[in-house]
């Protein structure tokens, strides 16, 4: 028997990177699962699961999907975007664009399925959120992440918000703040730099662990937030960094 036996979990982003593999880990622990993301071609592969396209930032999909779906008993909601650059060098436009992605289209998403997650809330803390946030954030500053850092930070304040708001009736909402991890947008992100061989060498650096964290060194951590072993854990920000906060 699963972890995640009886479970309907959505999750956004789940086209690739961490979104994907824990999609995958909650499958395998035996969830109902919604594997959502913008890009159908990602999703198409994902076997053992049900597909929607979804785009976080588009209000009106979101509310058509809830009402699709059902209740659910966990959502984890994964997509965010990366922006780099010192204070100085922020554009107004890419500030709101990972404010309304990383903060405003999760605030929706939580609007629009948790009446339905509540009507299946009780005190054994079976329904639980899970909000993506960062080590990154109200946690730890990094160099050129001040817009991504900030939006990150007002993750970790809605999830606490959502938490004191429901606690009482047994809803469940944790912040997952990963380390820098093997994801495709990572690679990305090194690719772009002006020394690519530098890049991926300053981000190992940073990690104590002297290597990346896998997507499989993430997912895990997911399944026990949205599974009934951490029915008394809410309102926390969950780090797994590889010992970077130490
Ligand atoms: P990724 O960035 O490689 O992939 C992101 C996925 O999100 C893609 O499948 C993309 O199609 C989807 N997506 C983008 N915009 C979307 C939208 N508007 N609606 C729905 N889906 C959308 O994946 P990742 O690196 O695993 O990042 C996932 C999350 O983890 C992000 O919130 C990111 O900030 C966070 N995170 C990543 C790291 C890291 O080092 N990779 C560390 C900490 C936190």
């Amino acid at each position: 028997q699963g972890r995640l036996q009886g479970k309907r979990i959505l999750i956004t982003a789940a086209g690739q990177g961490i979104g994907r593999a824990t999609a995958l880990a909650c499958a395998a622990e035996g969830a109902e699962v919604i594997a959502t993301d913008r890009n159908p071609a990602l999703l198409a592969d994902l076997q053992g699961m049900r597909t929607e396209v979804l785009d976080v930032t588009d209000q009106a999909a979101i509310d058509r999907l809830a009402a699709a779906t059902g209740p659910l008993d966990g959502l984890f909601n994964c997509a965010g975007v990366v922006h780099g650059g010192t204070v100085l060098e922020i554009q107004d436009e890419d500030w709101a664009f990972a404010f309304d992605l990383n903060v405003t289209a999760m605030m929706r998403m939580v609007r629009a399925f948790l009446p339905q997650m509540l009507t299946r809330a009780d005190q054994t803390g079976s329904v639980s959120i899970v909000n993506m946030a960062s080590m990154a954030s109200s946690l730890k500053g990094f160099v050129n992440r001040t817009t991504y850092g900030a939006s990150k930070a007002a993750v970790i304040g809605l999830t606490k918000g959502i938490a004191a708001d429901f606690v009482k009736q047994g809803l469940r909402c944790n912040a997952l703040c990963p380390g820098t991890v093997d994801t495709p947008s990572l690679r990305g992100r090194i690719a772009s730099a002006a020394d690519p061989v530098q890049a991926e060498r300053d981000f190992i650096a940073r990690q104590p662990t002297g290597r990346l964290a896998s997507v499989e060194d993430i997912a895990p951590m997911v399944v026990y937030l949205l599974s009934d072993d951490s029915r008394f854990v809410t309102g926390q920000a969950m780090l797994v960094d590889g010992g970077v906060t130490i």
